[in-house]
């Protein structure tokens, strides 16, 4: 992780000077640009490894950039915003980032939030492993579910969600819990999102089944992942 590049596109020069510092502190090589156009230029220069992009910025804004920089070639994109109301923005427009941090954020939040995307897109998961529930198995490195050897095919945040709560069978997770888990994954906005794709994962790993047995309800609490009659 150490040397990587990160480009941080910010107009705001107090917080794009400390926010240069912390990185360079922590061993990742940074180069910073003040408005749009500028960040498009330095991204198509220096090939960085994930680029932080400030929502607001001149010339022309954020989502513009984090969509010319994808042209270029991807990459893991982390937005900055200055509200929720942002984020929520965000969503709706499907531009291609990876993650959000909202302002103020703290130094040490960011750079693990960077950490995270950067481990996500080199695919080298520290945590790479085969996780197993009865007869639900996940290997975590190829993103592969099985259900007593049928593969299923779940979306990168329903694998999330399902490796989220087998990691810890039994636990019980809020919603808000299972927000945090797949963040970054995709932009859930809200907390009935999980419902949504709790739906979804029922529906592949327990096809027609009525009463669910892996991805357990907890009335007023949120979800549980155990073993059936477990
Ligand atoms: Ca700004």
């Amino acid at each position: 992780m150490q040397g990587r590049t990160i480009v941080v596109v910010e107009d705001e020069q107090s917080i794009a000077g400390s926010l240069a510092a912390r990185l360079r502190a922590e061993g990742f090589r940074v180069e910073v640009a003040h408005d749009g156009p500028g960040g498009v230029a330095l991204c198509r220069n220096v090939r960085p490894d994930v680029v932080v992009l400030d929502v607001m910025l001149p010339g022309f804004d954020g989502l513009e950039v984090c969509r010319r920089v994808q042209a270029l070639r991807p990459v893991p994109v982390l937005m900055l915003t200055a509200r929720d109301a942002e984020a929520d923005v965000l969503v709706g427009l499907g531009v291609g980032a990876d993650d959000y941090v909202t302002k103020p954020f703290s130094p040490k939040e960011l750079v693990a939030r960077i950490r995270a995307v950067l481990r996500r897109s080199s695919g080298s998961r520290a945590d790479a492993d085969v996780v197993r529930v009865g007869d639900v198995e996940l290997d975590v490195a190829r993103m592969v579910v099985t259900v007593a050897g049928r593969r299923v095919d779940l979306t990168a945040t329903e694998f999330e969600l399902v490796l989220t709560m087998a990691r810890q069978p039994g636990r019980v997770f809020t919603r808000s819990q299972l927000l945090d888990a797949v963040h970054g994954v995709a932009f859930e906005s809200y907390e009935r999102a999980i419902d949504a794709h709790v739906k979804n994962i029922r529906r592949k790993i327990e096809p027609g089944s009525s009463s669910p047995r892996y991805v357990q309800t907890v009335y007023g609490v949120g979800y549980r992942f155990g073993e059936p009659d477990g």
